[in-house]
């Protein structure tokens, strides 16, 4: 499989086939467990985005004339080939970002076919022209072809939210997937072409910052669909502004998670999830739940509950099966990560497990300790920056209107968790939290519901009916045939 894939590394899917590049740029991707090379991508210029997006336009002219149930069994056998790939899809995820293989496996691969199973009920129930009360007639149409720019930490998560509703609604793209993750992405584009998506619908290049910034720029994309970091979403934006072409932006984060002394016996539990819900994926999820806030008469208990919960918590290999954690994902993070973990300590945040370095033994790799912070106050980097690697930040508060205001203290609203006994508390803060998702005592979200988030965290919705409405435009129809 390696060997096929390398090649293909160095290719763009386009208009139905793998094309050799126009450029000859390419960078390295590297295995982030020993810093060892995985092989070699290549990166799109401007003629390979040119090119792409012509490819996109006629495929456009044809898919957008494709009837729901077209559409509809070309998800179905999208679903039935992903299912023979997910191995493949998982050890590769494994090996490009490190992510221990169970996990891989049972989250990051799988996430596509649950996003396919919601997109389909979703177009299945969603009506393609509605009558509205007067007599006129209500259309819906795709957007048109989108640009879909992808992030490395849940490389097929990204990249079926956004390719998966793109098909289902008849449009057409381009997807440059992150440099740092491109063989996933690689496998990904195989399964579309083994399921017969027909040739010039989803088209990628591989490819940077830069290639991505001249796809968002490029006149004849008719939206972007951006998942990443809130500093290139900006440069998104203010490019799209220009042409005033429609935008999609999902962002960072910096999730606050709520504890409340109502929990009761179940605090112990509820603590210990919170901790694994913060680390998982090495930390490096956009959702995480990185801010602890306690309630203070609970406070010294939760930071030795924490603080236990990390230090269980194993390092080791990815291509061990089990519950540990991988390495992050390479040497920009590590060096990021260990100067917040730094700044923590120098701001006078008191770390009750982990600390800087790498675990001990370990020399090579971009492998860090899973790290608890307590007493962090507000002004500290630790509780404003999305730090993006295993280390929680514990604060404490008074009472609820303490709690919500240090939670809203922030300029990211992705997600916001809950941990408490009362429903009615829980509903009281779920209206005055300014986030996209309210996670209650432990509850993921089910198959199709929308994801996205508030400030800047971003806007528009991933998944299920709402992610297709993302991706379509609504066009009215009005029509009379006596003579006024
Ligand atoms: P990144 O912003 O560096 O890169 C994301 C993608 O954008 C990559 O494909 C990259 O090549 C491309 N890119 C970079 N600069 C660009 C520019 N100026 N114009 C156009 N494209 C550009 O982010 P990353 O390091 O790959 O991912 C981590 C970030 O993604 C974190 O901030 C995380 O919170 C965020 N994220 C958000 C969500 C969400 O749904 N809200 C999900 C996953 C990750």
């Amino acid at each position: 499989m390696f060997q096929d894939i390398s090649e293909k590394l160095l290719t763009h899917y386009v208009d139905g086939a793998w094309q050799a590049p126009l450029t000859s740029q390419m960078a390295p991707v590297t295995n982030p467990t020993d810093e060892s090379e995985l092989g070699r991508v290549v990166l799109a210029g401007r003629d390979d985005v040119d090119r792409a997006v012509e490819a996109a336009r006629a495929g456009l002219a044809r898919f957008r004339h494709s009837t729901k149930q077209e559409r509809l069994e070309l998800l179905q056998r999208i679903g039935e080939v992903a299912e023979g790939r997910l191995e493949d899809l998982a050890v590769v995820i494994s090996c490009e970002i490190g992510a221990p293989i169970t996990m891989a496996r049972e989250q990051q691969a799988a996430a596509g076919l649950s996003h396919l199973r919601g997109f389909m009920r979703a177009l299945e129930a969603q009506p393609e022209r509605e009558d509205l009360p007067g007599g006129d007639l209500l259309i819906r149409e795709p957007v048109g072809v989108s640009a879909l720019i992808t992030p490395w930490n849940w490389p097929i998560n990204q990249i079926s939210l956004k390719m998966l509703a793109v098909i289902a609604t008849g449009g057409a793209c381009v997807l440059k997937p992150s440099e740092v993750a491109p063989i996933s992405a690689t496998i990904w584009m195989e399964i579309m072409d083994d399921a017969g998506v027909p040739a010039g619908v989803v088209n990628m290049i591989h490819g940077d910052g830069a290639a991505g910034g001249e796809l968002a720029a490029h006149r004849d994309v008719d939206m972007v669909s951006f998942t990443g970091s809130t500093r290139a979403g900006r440069e998104v934006m203010t490019t799209a502004a220009h042409d005033l072409r429609r935008v999609a932006l999902e962002l960072g984060g910096k999730s606050p998670n709520l504890v409340f002394a109502d929990c009761g016996d179940a605090l112990e539990a509820r603590v210990r999830h919170a901790v694994a819900e913060c680390f998982l994926n090495t930390g490096q999820s956009c959702d995480a739940p990185t801010r602890l806030l306690v309630e203070d008469s609970i406070h010294d208990r939760v930071v030795e509950i924490a603080a236990e919960a990390a230090r269980e918590t194993r390092v080791d290999d990815p291509a061990k099966p089990g519950d540990h954690l991988g390495p992050l994902v390479s040497e920009a993070q590590f060096t990021r990560v260990q100067r917040l973990i730094e700044a923590g300590i120098e701001e006078g945040a008191r770390p009750v497990a982990g600390g800087p370095g790498r675990p001990e033994g370990i020399e090579r790799g971009w492998w860090v300790r899973p790290t608890v912070f307590a007493d962090v106050t507000p002004e500290m980097a630790l509780a404003r920056e999305e730090i993006f690697g295993p280390v929680l930040s514990i604060m404490r508060f008074d009472s609820e209107e303490d709690a919500i205001a240090l939670a809203n203290d922030t300029p990211y609203g992705l997600a916001a968790y809950i941990q408490t006994g009362d429903p009615a508390r829980a509903e009281r803060l779920a209206a005055r939290l300014r986030a996209g998702a309210i996670h209650v005592n432990g509850k993921s979200m089910d198959e199709g519901a929308p994801f996205g988030g508030v400030k800047q965290s971003g806007f528009g919705r991933e998944g299920g009916r709402a992610g297709l409405e993302t991706f379509q435009e609504i066009k009215t129809y009005h029509a009379q045939w006596d003579t006024p």
